[in-house]
Order: C-alpha cells, then sequence, then structure tokens
C-alpha cells in the first residue's frame, strides 16, 4: 500500500466507496462522477502507477482486471456494448497514480474517444 494513494485507502476501506467486486487480488468500486449510467474501477491490491510501470510480475493481474470487468458487465446487462480502457500518464487524462481500469456502459460510445 502506498500511503498517499487515494486507491490504496479504498482498499483498505479507509475511505468509502460503492464496492462491486473484491477478492485477494483486485477490487472494483463506482466512480464517484460516473461518465455513463455504469462506470466502475477496477484495480490490482498491488500498488503501481499505470501500465507504464508494470512488469511481467504483473501481467496475471492486469488480464484478471478485464475478465472481471466483463463477468459485472454480464451482471450488469450491458447488452449494447461496453468500453474498458486504462488512461496512462497525465497525458491520456488519468488523475488517479494507481493503475485502474475504466468500465463504461448503459450508453453508446463515440470513436474515436475525446
Ligand atoms: P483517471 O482520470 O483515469 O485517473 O480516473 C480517475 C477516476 O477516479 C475518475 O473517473 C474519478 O471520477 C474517480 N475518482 C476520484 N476519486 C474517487 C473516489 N473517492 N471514489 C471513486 N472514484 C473516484
Ligand atoms: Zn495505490
Amino acid at each position: 500500500m502506498a500511503a498517499d494513494c487515494l486507491f490504496c485507502k479504498i482498499a483498505a476501506k479507509k475511505i468509502p466507496a460503492k464496492m462491486v467486486y473484491e477478492d485477494d487480488e483486485v477490487f472494483a468500486f463506482e466512480d464517484i462522477n460516473p461518465q455513463s449510467p455504469t462506470h466502475i474501477l477496477l484495480c490490482p491490491k498491488k500498488h503501481f502507477i499505470s501500465l507504464n510501470e508494470a512488469t511481467e510480475a504483473d501481467q496475471m493481474v492486469i488480464g484478471k482486471l478485464h475478465l472481471v470487468a466483463a463477468k459485472i458487465a454480464r451482471d450488469k446487462n450491458l447488452l449494447s456494448g461496453y468500453r474498458t480502457l486504462f488512461n496512462s500518464g497525465e497525458g491520456a487524462g488519468q488523475t488517479v497514480f494507481h493503475l485502474h481500469l475504466h468500465l463504461l456502459g448503459g450508453r453508446t460510445f463515440d470513436w474515436p474517444p475525446g
């Protein structure tokens, strides 16, 4: 755990969040400022900043985040499609520096993204 990290504090239950999934390796909770009717953030419990800092040791958990996102999408009946994404670095819009996968659904999405 990184002492000054918002998402580590959510994992440690020191800051409240609407948790939708948790196991030994990952946790998922509702985004506080949703950009779509469903907007979930999925994180590894291990703190690392972004894909740029990930190592081979992290490859399983990065894959798992996606499979858990697909399970949540099925459970929430996101039938028309959903989007998963990482913002990696400030230039891509990253504002919280603990890797998190966005799961967005419940509306249609434009391509290319903004
Ligand atoms: P990013 O801009 O990719 O780093 O995404 C950070 C996300 O964290 C944003 O969508 C925020 O709305 C969300 N967020 C920030 N603080 C909280 C919080 N306390 N609980 C839940 N989501 C949060
Ligand atoms: Zn953290």
